[in-house]
């Protein structure tokens, strides 16, 4: 395929606008398939401003081993058999994930296999914000500094606002700390990742919870999250950490050794995933984020697949959905009965688990969960509350198609 320098401007294949975790995703699965395949990779242009490289965020996702692409193994930090859920009273459960697991990539690693990627492909890094992005015959076109890209095809996931209104948004903040103890000391089993810990002092309004997840005997990844309308005081989440540490490890002394911060949104608003003939829209910007839980990592990974699959056979590469469209429907009643303060967040996460076979659960936290497993799923939810929720979503709909605020 084709890469020439038309004076001022480039002519690509595709041009990645958006160089973090979906464009990087998307760059590792053409590389992937383009050597599995035998088939010549489409050439590349990848624009953002910053060329990212070190440790700025850590991804943790479900997956099945043998379905994953083979590239995402051997950058894997850590991978857990075995999850542990922590009820608002203390009480702790376990739960086996065979045939999935949780794993966790660091940004350093998935960036540093991205530029190995980007150089065999031999793409070029124009490292300057897009100012534009337009569609057009023959070429979408993106500037950015003084370049100019010609693309066949633009995947752009710089971060945007949703297309259509949201009736509800919540942020998914956190701190972690990566902490270490005297060798010895804490009593950390390696192979149980504790998600969501509900025995946190909870939030007013929405949903608090602690992480922790093993790195080796003596060190951990450790959380504190809320899913609430608002960030807090930095301090805050500093004293969460403190407090819950203490309770966790009986009073053992640590280091913290890495700080991590993030804001991810919640909401039910709709992203566009294809806003022009030749333009299509990646990541949190294309609506991979879901709703009630915040995972992005999987559907994006999914996604990048699909479209290194459609560009090779040279098809039109439309993302496909991150979700199914009836998984943005209970999204939305999840995240309205969580805001609205309807149901209990520790009582319905931890009563999914509780009552449900984990595999399930996950399924249908990761997104891909069939019709079967949600009736059970929203079977084993507070059913006034859910119905309620339900039905207060569906009149907003209603009255949103007519016209009516
Ligand atoms: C700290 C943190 C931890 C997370 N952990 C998890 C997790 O454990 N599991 C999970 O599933 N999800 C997680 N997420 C959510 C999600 O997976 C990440 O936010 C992910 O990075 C989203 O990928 P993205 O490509 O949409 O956005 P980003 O990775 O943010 O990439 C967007 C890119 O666009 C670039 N850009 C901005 N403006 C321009 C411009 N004008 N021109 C060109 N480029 C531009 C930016 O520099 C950036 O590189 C986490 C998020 C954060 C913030």
């Amino acid at each position: 395929m084709s890469h020439h320098n038309h004076g001022a401007g480039h002519v690509v294949d595709v041009a990645i606008v958006g160089g973090g975790g979906a464009g990087l995703n998307l760059v590792l699965a053409l590389d992937h398939a383009a050597r599995t395949s035998g088939r010549p990779a489409p050439s590349i242009a990848l624009v953002d401003p910053v060329r990212r490289s070190g440790q700025d965020r850590t991804w943790c996702w479900w997956a099945r081993p043998e379905e994953q692409p083979e590239w995402v193994d051997p950058l894997l930090t850590r991978s857990w058999p075995t999850m542990r859920l922590v009820n608002a009273e203390g009480a702790p459960s376990s739960y086996d994930l065979a045939p999935l697991r949780y794993q966790m990539l660091r940004s350093a690693d998935l960036y540093a296999a991205a530029d190995s990627a980007l150089e065999r492909l031999g793409a070029i890094r124009i490292t300057a914000p897009a100012q534009s992005v337009s569609d057009g015959m023959p070429h979408a076109v993106v500037r950015a500094g003084d370049e100019r890209v010609m693309a066949s095809w633009v995947f752009d996931s710089r971060p945007t606002r949703p297309t259509g209104p949201a009736s509800t948004t919540l942020l998914q903040h956190f701190r972690g700390w990566i902490v270490r103890f005297a060798p010895g000391s804490a009593a950390l089993d390696e192979n149980v990742a504790t998600l969501m810990d509900f025995s946190v002092p909870q939030p007013r309004r929405g949903v608090a919870f602690a992480y922790c997840l093993p790195l080796s005997p003596d060190s951990a990844l450790v959380e504190y999250t809320e899913f609430s309308p608002a960030v807090l005081e930095p301090e805050r989440y500093d004293e969460a950490l403190r407090a819950y540490l203490t309770r966790a490890f009986d009073g053992v002394a640590y280091t913290v050794e890495e700080v991590e911060d993030g804001v991810i949104p919640m909401t039910d608003a709709t992203f566009a995933r294809r806003t022009g003939d030749r333009l299509f829209r990646l990541g949190t910007a294309g609506g991979a984020t879901r709703a009630s839980t915040g995972y992005t990592f999987s559907a994006m990974q999914r996604q990048a697949a699909q479209i290194a699959e459609l560009l090779l056979q040279d098809r039109l590469p439309v993302p496909p959905r991150p979700y199914p469209l009836r998984h943005r429907w209970m999204d939305a009643v999840l995240l309205r009965a969580l805001d609205r303060g309807y149901i209990d967040g520790p009582g319905l996460f931890a009563g999914l688990f509780a009552r449900q076979p984990s595999e399930r659960v996950i399924r249908f936290l990761d997104g891909t969960s069939t019709p079967a497993d949600e009736l059970a799923i929203m079977s084993s939810t507070p059913t006034p509350a859910m119905m309620r929720s339900a039905v207060e979503d569906a009149a907003v709909r209603v009255r949103r198609t007519l016209g009516i605020r």
